[in-house]
């Protein structure tokens, strides 16, 4: 981490609990580095219980917060309101919510089945939902609160191959933008940060049917990928003092990447390849 990074104070978010879906890898590991640098505690939870467990002994560790890690899958709604309980008991709060889980795959809609369709709007788009509602219960009963989803820019030009993600998005963003009309009223602010291309674990496997990483980050203004803290400073800043006249906004924070003339394009010959890799990767 360079220390350019350290731009807020170390006590900045002290005493508030922030729970972040989907904590413990890629842009998840930058957002909650960031938050447990601006003295939050920290409560990380996606399906892979133990890599959260793992994440949340480290952040104790290396920043002295209090920490939880926890398994949960976000399509499931009646766990994710007992994963809040939990989280409420032992950590208070959540006062911050980051809806950061996602998941996706390049799959043509015309060869689309309803369960990639479902597989996709159920984590992003329904996740993203079910998770602000069991936390809204404990910001109203606070009488306040901070909601911050990750959005993306691909899906306001469109993207090849990503029908399903580029569907919850777009739901995503409407539901910010709705959901901070609504709860205003409780002093509930909610926003949305869009990031460009991070080379993460999801994007690497992306491009290994086709297409150049590197090739593709020239194409980008500011010429470099983003840095997953990039993202996290982000998120800190909305959700601090800074901040509380910013409601139902979304941040795009990609370089300029989402005003380039030169976006991806995914022929059809690489969305077959696509599909070939995914198959070869479960067996099927
Ligand atoms: P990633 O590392 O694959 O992150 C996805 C995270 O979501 C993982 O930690 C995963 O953990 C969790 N997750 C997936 N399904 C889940 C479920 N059903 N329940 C709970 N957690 C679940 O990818 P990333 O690139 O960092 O993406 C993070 C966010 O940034 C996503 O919202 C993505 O759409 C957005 N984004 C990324 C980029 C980019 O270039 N990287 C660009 C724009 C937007 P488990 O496997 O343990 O569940």
């Amino acid at each position: 981490m360079s220390e350019s990074m350290d731009i807020f104070k170390p006590e900045l978010l002290a005493g508030k609990t922030v729970f972040v879906t989907g904590g413990a890898s890629g842009i998840g590991l930058g957002i909650v580095d960031r938050f447990a640098a601006a003295g939050a505690n920290l409560v990380i939870a996606s399906r892979r219980q133990e890599k959260c467990e793992i994440v949340a002994k480290d952040l104790r560790k290396k920043y002295g917060i209090k920490t939880l890690g926890l398994g949960l899958d976000v399509r499931e709604s009646a766990k994710v309101n007992e994963a809040f309980k939990k989280a409420h008991t032992e950590m208070g709060g959540p006062h911050i919510l980051i809806n950061n889980a996602a998941g996706n795959f390049y799959w043509p809609a015309e060869k689309m089945r309803d369960k990639l369709w479902h597989a996709v709007i159920n984590i992003d788009l329904n996740g993203t939902f079910y998770c602000s509602r069991a936390a809204f219960k404990y910001m109203k009963e606070a009488g306040e609160g901070c909601i911050i989803s990750t959005t993306m820019t691909l899906h306001k030009n469109g993207w090849p191959g990503m029908a399903h993600a580029t569907a919850a998005k777009a739901g995503i963003d409407a539901l910010t933008q709705t959901l901070a009309l609504e709860w205003a009223r409780y002093n509930i602010r909610v926003n949305a940060v869009a990031p460009g291309p991070i080379l993460t674990e999801g994007v690497a496997e992306a491009f290994k049917a086709g297409g150049n990483f590197e090739e593709f980050i020239q194409t980008i203004p500011l010429g470099r990928q983003g840095k997953v803290e990039e993202i996290g400073n982000m998120m800190v800043f909305l959700a601090s003092p800074a901040a509380t006249w910013i409601t139902g906004a979304i941040f795009t924070v990609d370089g300029g990447e989402g005003l380039s003339p030169r976006r991806a394009s995914i022929t059809p010959e690489r969305l077959e390849k696509l599909i070939a890799a995914r198959k070869e990767n479960r067996g099927s």
